[in-house]
């Protein structure tokens, strides 16, 4: 016998996946220059040169000594330098000690939830939001309430997020840069969360922490700077990760940080540190922490991304489709112009143009586009764009 809800979610296809995988069949049959797959988020600009280079100086150190267990949290040398890191760029005083190093965001998050998940806990998940979160949650058996979208400007509905709140709350997930949107939370989104979450917590007696997960945190434009969450509220645990930065996804870095300033914030840390053992979490990849704990001065290609960007809203939106204007991460969410997004995603399938309905991003009517794909790409799929268009009668 096996776990039923672990089985569906093993069996059970990612659309994401479907389409990459779709993408990849259909280019072995028309060409892979006439396929335009904007389906997944794998970065698309060259690791840092930097980052192999490290990885070199590195394999002259002793092999024992580089390839070695680290404690859970990471070694000394890593976790001392994002501390300094964070501490010169946030003002806030960030130890070595409030640092876990984990294997990426996604175990990061899902530590994390695991450390909060008391009985008939409730994490909420304000959409759109990245579609693995309730995936995370089911490790944990707690409960995911969603927060519907704000179509207009896709901040957040904070009066929503109070009617929602019970005293099983245990956690606000944030995430912005926004995966599927790319909108970053304005302070002012952040600080009246934060009013509405302080106000809640003294009502029901226990802290709401907000998992501020932020693998696109440098991943910015226009000049704009994604905000420091326990800045604002000081009850934030911050996940973070090197995949998207740093262009390495498959090398699976990234880590925790719980700030004194958060509610609880020793206990939390070895709940977190232990949620981890638990999900089989030794340490994360040695050679990995010990590269980025070296390069944190290393900021991603935003030129390339940002003319990605600039040339897929404008060309889209000149075609008369109603595009969210992303100014972070590499995705752009499109309206179905009749808000049936299966069949947005469906007539662009015809025409060879991957999406990932935002359905289970919990936003109903949208099509994702993931904008990290090559700019040459983007050129050559405007004319099967202007096709769907047309098919819309835009
Ligand atoms: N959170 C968000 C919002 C993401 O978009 C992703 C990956 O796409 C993750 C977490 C997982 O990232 P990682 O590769 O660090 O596990």
């Amino acid at each position: 016998m096996v776990v039923e809800r672990f089985l569906k979610m093993g069996t059970a296809r990612s659309r994401i996946r479907e389409q990459f995988e779709y993408g990849m069949a259909q280019a072995a049959i028309v060409g892979k220059e006439n396929v335009y797959d904007f389906s997944i988020g794998n970065p698309s600009v060259p690791t840092p040169a930097a980052v192999a280079e490290t990885v070199k100086e590195l394999l002259a150190m002793d092999p024992i000594a580089l390839h070695g267990y680290t404690p859970a949290g990471g070694c000394a040398e890593a976790r001392e330098s994002i501390a300094a890191d964070l501490t010169k760029r946030t003002g806030d005083q960030i130890r070595p000690e409030n640092i876990f190093f984990t294997c990426g965001a996604a175990p990061a998050m899902t530590a994390c939830m695991q450390a909060l998940a008391v009985e008939n806990a409730e994490f909420m998940l304000l959409a759109p939001y990245f579609s693995e979160y309730p995936a995370y949650a089911a490790s944990t058996g707690a409960k995911c309430v969603v927060v519907p979208a704000d179509t207009e400007h896709f901040q957040v509905h904070v009066d929503e997020v109070e009617k929602r709140i019970t005293r099983n709350t245990q956690a606000v997930i944030v995430n912005s840069p926004n995966n599927p949107s790319g909108v970053v939370y304005s302070v002012e989104t952040l600080q009246a969360l934060a009013e509405v979450l302080t106000r809640k917590s003294e009502e029901i007696g226990h802290p709401i922490y907000i998992l501020s997960d932020e693998p696109y945190r440098e991943l910015v434009y226009d000049g704009l700077d994604a905000a420091y969450v326990p800045a604002i509220y000081p009850n934030t645990v911050i996940c973070y990760s090197y995949s998207k930065i740093l262009s390495m996804p498959g090398e699976r870095i990234g880590y925790i940080c719980v700030p004194d300033r958060c509610a609880d914030s020793a206990n939390l840390y070895a709940a977190i540190a232990g949620a981890a053992r638990a999900l089989g979490h030794v340490c994360a990849p040695s050679l990995w922490q010990r590269v980025v704990a070296r390069n944190t001065e290393l900021r991603p290609d935003l030129a390339t991304y940002d003319r990605n960007r600039v040339t897929l809203y404008e060309e889209l939106t000149k075609l008369g489709f109603r595009c969210v204007k992303p100014q972070g991460a590499f995705y752009m969410m499109v309206a179905a112009p009749d808000g049936n997004s299966e069949d947005f995603t469906q007539r662009a399938k015809a025409l060879n143009i991957l999406g990932v309905p935002c359905d289970g991003f919990g936003c109903p009517g949208f099509v994702r586009f993931s904008t990290c794909v090559s700019h040459d790409m983007i050129l050559r799929s405007l004319p099967a764009f202007r096709k769907l268009a047309a098919s819309y009668g835009l």
